[in-house]
């Protein structure tokens, strides 16, 4: 059962629309907005502090329905829902409801409403390197995805050196596994990815060869998937000490999805044990117990 908070009805002029009459006239809009929050130390304590302010969300919807003018509703509510996530780090998931009460439609009597939900998921990432300055490329990489839009680095392993596997002759790489918070889909959360790997100046010119640095999203909270572009969780987890070492120092006990095994588990069915040893060890919190504040 999740806890809700609900603010519905609250009602806004503003001048959104793809018709120039709809900017230049303006007209009215309605906001109902979800909040999932766990309500339960507010229920217990009584305490303002354990909630949501309601006043400061109805004043950031006020503020985007009244604020600049954007062709679409769909933009609007996204613009709303992604403002409390960023504000409030208890709600774990925000929906967002957009109606135009009287939509330009010749003839119509009805209204047009849009909804958007956006939600907060824990992700985690394999990240490797195998072209020096190697550490350096880690800790950019993981720079650049702090920096991503709704998206912060939670859980941090430590560095493990490991002796690259498959045909090509190559030196060894530096992996570590990370976990995220992230509100991007997952399918947005890979191009991330994959503009940070170009940022980087990773090369894809030989199939399993040398890297500046490699970002593989090994797990994005339930999902399972199976496009030409995005695999999920990733298909080679259980296959690989490379993942499952680091892994199983930030969340052992997670239970891969499809696999219906721990990360603990896919470690002792691993045969493969070597070739897997500790660089630099985390002794803090995130990544500031690898590479300093
Ligand atoms: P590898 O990581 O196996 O060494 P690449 O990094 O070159 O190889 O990735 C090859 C392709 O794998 C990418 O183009 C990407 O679209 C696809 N892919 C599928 N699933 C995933 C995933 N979960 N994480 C990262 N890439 C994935
Ligand atoms: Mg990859």
């Amino acid at each position: 059962m999740t806890d809700r908070i609900r603010l519905e009805q609250m009602n806004f002029y503003g001048y959104h629309g793809a018709l120039p009459e709809e900017n230049r006239l303006g007209q009215r809009f309605t906001a109902d907005v979800t909040l999932a929050v766990d309500l339960y130390q507010a229920s217990v304590t009584d305490s303002l502090g354990q909630t949501i302010n309601y006043a400061a969300v109805y004043k950031m919807v006020r503020e985007i329905i009244e604020g600049p003018p954007c062709a679409l509703i769909e933009t609007v509510a996204g613009r709303i829902a992604d403002r409390i996530l960023s504000a409030f780090a208890r709600v774990s998931s925000c929906r967002v409801r957009i109606t135009k009460p009287d939509p330009p439609i010749p003839g119509s009597t009805g209204q047009v409403s849009v909804e958007v939900e956006r939600q907060r998921v824990i992700a985690y990432l394999g990240l490797g390197s195998n072209i020096e300055d190697r550490k350096s490329y880690l800790n950019r990489a993981l720079g650049m995805l702090d920096a991503l839009r709704l998206t912060r680095v939670v859980r941090c392993s430590s560095i493990y050196e490991t002796a690259p596997v498959g045909p090509v002759r190559q030196s060894d790489f530096l992996n570590m596994v990370v976990g995220i918070e992230t509100v991007l889909p997952a399918e947005v959360l890979l191009e991330e990815l994959q503009n940070i790997e170009k940022t980087l100046k990773r090369k894809r010119e030989i199939h399993w060869g040398p890297r500046t640095i490699d970002l593989d999203l090994l797990v994005y909270g339930n999902r399972q998937l199976n496009t030409e572009r995005l695999s999920l969780p990733h298909p080679e987890i259980s296959r690989r000490a490379f993942v499952l070492v680091p892994f199983m120092e930030i969340a052992p006990h997670l239970v891969i999805p499809g696999i219906g095994r721990s990360v603990l588990e896919l470690r002792q069915m691993l045969n493969e044990k070597e070739g897997v040893s500790v660089w630099k060890k985390n002794n803090g919190e995130g990544k500031y117990g690898l590479f300093g504040s």
